[in-house]
């Protein structure tokens, strides 16, 4: 009879900005996404597919399963020791209680910094490897923006990481991961690990060359049989790690020397692509102006993209910038999705729709230079619990209003997050057709579900609280040599 493979999953992930004004604790956690063991809804979450999967194989009795806990909080400022210490500890003992495993299965970030605590995936995977030895397998999926570390690599059997950024691909990867761990359950294959560090941070969009056709040639040689998995780290340039930066990661079928060579010929060829790989940028001025240009030619809205001020690298995403220059410019016809502040939120809700407010709103933890917007405004609509979808998932935006005023309509909102879809304007009874300009926050996540309405996009790059220069960045922890830092580091 064919042995059943008893399997673990849990999911913890987060992405920490250490440079973030903001901090992270549980409620940031409990806010986002928090499921108790056996509570995972049947939609998965970014960093949690694995969940909805294992049960669809608990159903064909082909493992048993035991579901541990599946959390996730936007990306902020760096984790307390007290918040890290308890999701750690709480999966420890989750493990410990499960009886005997063969396959642990987790659904990680690969970005969490706490103040305890420089690479909290690394020192979680050590400890269940610890705990269970060296026999169990561990399967572990990756968001690309993470430091991938030593502790990672000789600790877990698998690692998958989502190839597309925007991350389209999340369900496909933890299918993938799941498939590659059950396969060496049976001996089907014996996964060996082939790592190589880039020595690069830049930003890669897989939406635009040279990184499109990059991930396609890379898929295509998914197909040699010895080839169990190719993933590329693209690194996360506002966490301050000593792992910082791209990395290829090949599993082979026991082939470890040309797992090895392929990972450092494609290593090379991405560090080749350096200079091509981010979108193209313009500053705040010179976005507005093209945008304006482009929308007297166009019938369909054109779309700037905020890039910097994103939650989703853990920033706040309330800042005003490009607002407060669409009104000095005296352009109508534009709405904003989103600003977060929730102070703002409440006193909408409190006045009510359809009422002429006096309201501030914005900037909170920016620089400080800058100012509140300080506006009479129209509250257009109110909605609670407002979610918008990504893929498969569904991100809560919590309550939510749109105000109006001269012009502009703005959606603020009361769970921090950045902008995935169009349903940031059309749950708030936005008609985005009707509009000249969208202005969003987000860097890529938001352009499969927009490039369809929107004439052209543009990304914006307005200087804030983000890290976004690796030159300049004042790195503590980073002390390995990785291009821009410096200009030649293979050399
Ligand atoms: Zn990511």
């Amino acid at each position: 009879m064919k042995k059943i493979p008893r399997v673990y999953c849990a999911s913890i992930a987060t992405e920490t900005n250490t440079f973030s004004p903001l901090k992270t604790d549980l409620k940031n956690f409990r806010e986002s996404f928090y499921a108790e063991p056996g509570e995972h809804p049947n939609t998965p979450t970014l960093c949690s597919a694995i969940f909805p999967l294992l049960r669809k194989l608990k159903k064909k009795h082909k493992i048993k399963l035991v579901e541990g806990t599946a959390t996730w909080a936007e990306p902020g400022g760096i984790i307390n020791s007290k918040t890290w210490n308890y999701l750690k500890n709480k999966i420890l003992t989750e493990i410990k209680n499960a009886g005997k495993l063969d396959i642990v299965i987790l659904g990680l970030h690969g970005a969490m910094i706490s103040r305890n605590c420089n690479d909290c995936e690394g020192s979680l995977i050590k400890n269940i490897r610890n705990l269970l030895g060296p026999k169990v397998i561990i399967g572990v999926t990756f968001d690309p923006h993470s430091h991938f570390s030593k502790k990672c690599e000789v600790n877990a059997n698998i690692i998958t990481v989502f190839k597309e950024f925007p991350h389209t691909d999340f369900v496909e990867t933890a299918k993938n991961c799941i498939n590659l761990c059950i396969k060496t359950f049976i001996k089907k294959i014996n996964p060996r690990m082939s790592v190589f560090d880039v020595k690069m941070m830049t930003i890669l969009p897989t939406s635009k060359e040279p990184m499109r056709s990059f991930v396609d040639k890379i898929k295509k040689l998914e197909k040699n049989k010895k080839i169990l998995s190719i993933s590329i780290i693209h690194g996360f340039m506002a966490g301050d790690s000593p792992d910082l930066g791209a990395k290829i990661i090949i599993l082979t079928d026991n082939d470890k020397k040309n797992g090895d060579k392929l990972s450092s010929k494609l290593g090379m060829q991405l560090f080749s692509f350096r200079s091509d790989l981010p979108p193209k940028t313009l500053p705040a001025n010179s976005s507005i102006l093209k945008a304006k240009d482009l929308s007297k030619k166009n019938t369909k809205p054109v779309l700037i993209a905020d890039i910097w001020d994103n939650p989703g690298g853990g920033v706040a995403g309330d800042s005003t910038v490009l607002i407060k220059k669409v009104l000095s410019m005296k352009l109508k016809n534009i709405a904003v999705g989103t600003i977060w502040d929730p102070i703002a939120v409440e006193t909408c809700f409190q006045a009510g729709e359809n009422n002429l407010i006096n309201l501030k709103f914005g900037e909170k933890t920016t620089l400080n230079k800058r100012r509140s917007i300080n506006k009479k405004v129209l509250v257009k609509k109110i909605k609670k619990n407002v979610f918008q979808k990504f893929g498969a998932s569904y991100v809560p935006m919590g309550n939510s209003a749109c105000i109006i005023y001269e012009g502009i309509e703005i959606i603020l909102n009361t769970n921090r997050c950045q902008t995935f879809s169009t349903d940031v304007f059309t749950q708030l009874g936005v008609k985005i057709s009707n509009k000249k300009i969208l202005i969003i926050k987000s860097t890529n996540h938001f352009y499969n579900s927009f490039f369809p309405v929107v004439s052209n996009i543009i990304y914006a790059s307005v200087n804030g609280i983000y890290p976004n220069n690796p030159k300049k960045n004042k790195y503590l922890k980073l002390k390995r040599k990785i291009w821009p830092v410096v200009s030649s580091p293979h050399h």
